[in-house]
């Protein structure tokens, strides 16, 4: 049987390598358009690649991909997170676990996760081929015939497509022409363009548990919000950027952005205050902050609310206490504009799920034909989820072609 897995990033090298184990008598080719394999996998995480994220439950697994979490809920169950460390395990990828759940290769390097792939592949005998991209396939009988850049053409009983994703959609042409859906293209994982560039003195500060909410979507998510000189960002923006891609585009990204920056209910936040400074009613402003927040943001709020840096605490009045307690929980910033996140960014959209089976992995109508990866309408919030996704659904994907 010959198997062909176009795409060699993360998702087409587990494909293929599933493909081989579950069928060692198979003839596995990986196509790779560009001079390099596994790209991606060698910038990922700042180099250090973030291979998955310790959540070694199914269902709360797919909590965390705003496209796509029901259908993976699914897919974890036949390869989960313990099952891509137990993989990397047995080829001498040691992962450890951050505090915040990433798990990166103990080297912090992601050039072991490369060399480990790479090693297996040519180990188990699969053949790769660089500079070889495919630009159309066409069924023909039970097989499939794949017409290549180079003018030339080669035949398959079964194609896995791991292509990854594309920002535009003429990049999924070739694969609509099959007729096969495509939901288009959206950007994911950006950071909030502030109109107002007065908070850009702030730049580098992080309020460690504040919440960004975007009433108007309904939508709201709690951590460290870090400002930038162009306007807010850390991980519960991005969060908010995934979950909110769609209507966040409808938009185009002019909305409200409302910063709770201490995490706090109103009530809880005003009974604090007004204890702190009851009890050091002596106490500048600057220094009467009860709440978790870096000195230089309280002084930004002190004076965006009009209050004197050095005015003593006692002596600041109820109205003074009101404007400044509404900024520290319902400070307003609108938004106009995206910058993209560029440690890790993903595009929302790609091959339709429905058109799929989640058991699979294959094609509903195109029988011998199946996908994984970011090629799919799949995507994941940062912390190593979208690889989960993609060595999930590639190892289910190499296993159903090599008919296990
Ligand atoms: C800078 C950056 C950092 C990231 N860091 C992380 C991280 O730390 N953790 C995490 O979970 N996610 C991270 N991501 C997201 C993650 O890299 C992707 O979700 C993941 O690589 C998707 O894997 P894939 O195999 O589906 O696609 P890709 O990695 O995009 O691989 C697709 C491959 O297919 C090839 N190809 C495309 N078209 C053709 C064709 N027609 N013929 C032949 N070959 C073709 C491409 O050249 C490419 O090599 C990061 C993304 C970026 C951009």
């Amino acid at each position: 049987m010959d198997i062909v897995v176009v795409g060699g990033g993360a998702a087409g090298f587990f494909a293929a390598l599933s493909a081989k184990a579950h069928c060692p008598g198979a003839r596995v080719l990986l196509l790779e358009k560009s001079n390099k394999l596994l790209a991606k996998v060698r910038v990922s995480g700042g180099g250090r690649c973030n291979v998955t994220h310790h959540q070694l439950e199914p269902r709360k697994l797919a909590q965390h991909y705003p496209r796509g979490g029901k259908f993976l809920k699914k897919a974890f169950e036949q390869w989960s997170v313990k099952d891509t460390i137990a993989w990397f395990e047995a080829h001498s990828v040691q992962l450890k676990t951050e505090d915040d759940g990433r798990m990166f290769p103990t080297t912090d390097s992601s050039q072991t996760v490369i060399d480990a792939l790479v090693k297996e592949a040519l180990r188990s005998g699969i053949q790769m081929k660089l500079n070889c991209g495919v630009k159309a396939l066409e069924p023909s009988g039970t097989r499939y015939i794949l017409q290549l850049d180079t003018n030339t053409s080669i035949n398959a009983d079964r194609v896995i497509i791991t292509t990854g994703g594309h920002p535009r959609l003429d990049g999924y042409a070739w694969l609509a022409a099959l007729g096969v859906p495509i939901v288009p293209p959206v950007p994911s994982l950006f950071t909030f363009n502030l109109i107002d560039k007065r908070m850009s003195v702030l730049m580098g500060v992080v309020a460690p548990n504040a919440i960004v909410r975007i009433a108007a979507l309904k939508l709201d998510a709690q951590g460290p919000l870090l400002l930038t000189h162009w306007g807010l960002s850390g991980p519960p923006v991005l969060r908010l950027s995934a979950w909110g891609a769609r209507d966040l585009l409808a938009v185009q990204y002019r909305y409200t952005a409302q910063v709770n920056w201490i995490g706090m209910k109103e009530e809880e936040a005003r009974v604090t205050l007004n204890e702190a400074w009851a009890n050091h009613p002596k106490k500048q402003a600057i220094n009467g902050s009860p709440f978790e927040l870096p000195e230089r943001l309280w002084a930004w709020l002190l004076d965006k609310s009009g209050i004197p840096q050095v005015k003593p605490c006692g002596d600041i009045g109820k109205h003074d206490r009101n404007r400044l307690l509404d900024l520290l929980v319902n400070d307003q910033h609108p938004v106009k504009g995206k910058t993209t996140f560029k440690e890790e960014f993903v595009t929302a959209g790609g091959v339709a799920l429905e058109a799929i089976d989640p058991t699979t992995l294959q094609c509903k109508a195109l029988p011998g034909l199946f996908f994984a990866g970011e090629v799919l309408d799949i995507d994941g919030v940062t912390g190593g989820f979208n690889f989960q996704a993609a060595w999930t659904t590639g190892w289910i994907a190499g296993k159903s072609a090599a008919g296990a």
